[in-house]
């Protein structure tokens, strides 16, 4: 074993032992480092009980923990099932999240159904602020600033699309005329989208956040929920696929979408796209500029 390796097998005994006890030992550990940043490892005890850790090197303050309030948030609507946690905090400048872990199964005949009736009651819950949420939470590393507006679609572009933006040109990731063009689009908002009720949304709802559980239904997880528009959810798991038909007829069945929607799904889309161009550079750019072109 690496001394590196070794080091973090201490680690996570450590978490594990603070949050189960001292006589808890651990059978075996599988690493995954499918994340964006952070490095996560399925705990298995001597017991048989599994675990799920994410951490990283303390150098995103605050985001476990509002991941964790994130999971609390979806699990307490008692729609769509998410991981429990079982510990956040921080040891040895790290910091961590503990949670259930959850087994992949294969997915039930009614998996699609099932997750579209379960997203529309999802989004069913709506708060009495508006828009927003009661904390600042995360998509990827971006921080969301999530101040109530009783208005969706005002809430929607100023604190998303204009967050990112001024991020962009602070970063000089966007300027000139592109700048210029997604103001004036920004001005048009109001008269493009539908201004609906507030949904509880997941946030970051593409395919690699949807697992199948053990009984080979839907179990969501990272969550980068607010209360907000709930198109933008569903043109989000347009970007990169992988949700078949059926979700979406029963998602319709349960929640009707409005008329119209598909041809608003690259304006909500900006979002994360103007989210990529921020963390991972200016490859998003040409998809950023075909959208502004095409309003
Ligand atoms: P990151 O925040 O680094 O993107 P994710 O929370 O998306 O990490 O997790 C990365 C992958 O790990 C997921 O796609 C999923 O396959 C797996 N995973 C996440 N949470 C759990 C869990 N509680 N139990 C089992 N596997 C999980």
């Amino acid at each position: 074993m690496s001394t590196e390796t070794q080091a973090q097998y201490q680690f996570i005994d450590k978490i594990i032992q603070h949050h189960l006890g001292s006589t808890t030992e651990v059978k075996d550990l599988e690493f995954f480092y499918g994340g964006n940043f952070n490095l996560a490892v399925r705990v298995k005890l001597q017991s048989g009980d599994e675990y799920f850790i994410k951490w990283n090197q303390g150098d995103h303050q605050g985001l476990f923990e509002a991941e964790a309030k994130n999971l609390h948030l979806v699990g307490s609507t008692s729609t769509i099932s998410v991981p429990s946690v079982i510990g956040v905090g921080s040891m040895e400048e790290k910091e961590y999240l503990m949670m259930e872990c959850i087994p992949s199964g294969e997915k039930a005949a009614n998996y699609w159904v099932d997750f579209g009736e379960k997203l529309a009651r999802l989004h069913r819950n709506t708060s009495p602020k508006g828009h927003g949420l009661d904390y600042t939470n995360y998509l990827g590393s971006a921080a969301q600033i999530n101040t109530w507006n009783s208005d969706g679609v005002a809430f929607f572009t100023e604190n998303r699309l204009r967050k990112q933006l001024t991020q962009a040109v602070y970063d000089r990731k966007i300027e000139g005329a592109l700048e210029e063009k997604l103001e004036v689009l920004f001005e048009k908002l109001p008269s493009l989208l539908p201004n609906e009720s507030s949904a509880l949304i997941h946030g970051d709802l593409w395919s690699g956040n949807a697992m199948t559980n053990p009984l080979g239904q839907i179990t969501l997880v990272d969550p980068a929920c607010y209360y907000g528009l709930r198109e933008a959810e569903l043109a989000f798991t347009t970007m990169f696929g992988g949700f078949e038909e059926a979700f979406y007829e029963a998602y319709n069945a349960n929640f009707p979408i409005h008329k119209g929607f598909h041809e608003r799904i690259p304006l909500y889309n900006l979002y994360p796209l103007l989210v990529h161009v921020n963390l991972f550079g200016e490859g998003y750019l040409p998809a950023v500029k075909k959208i502004v072109e095409s309003y």
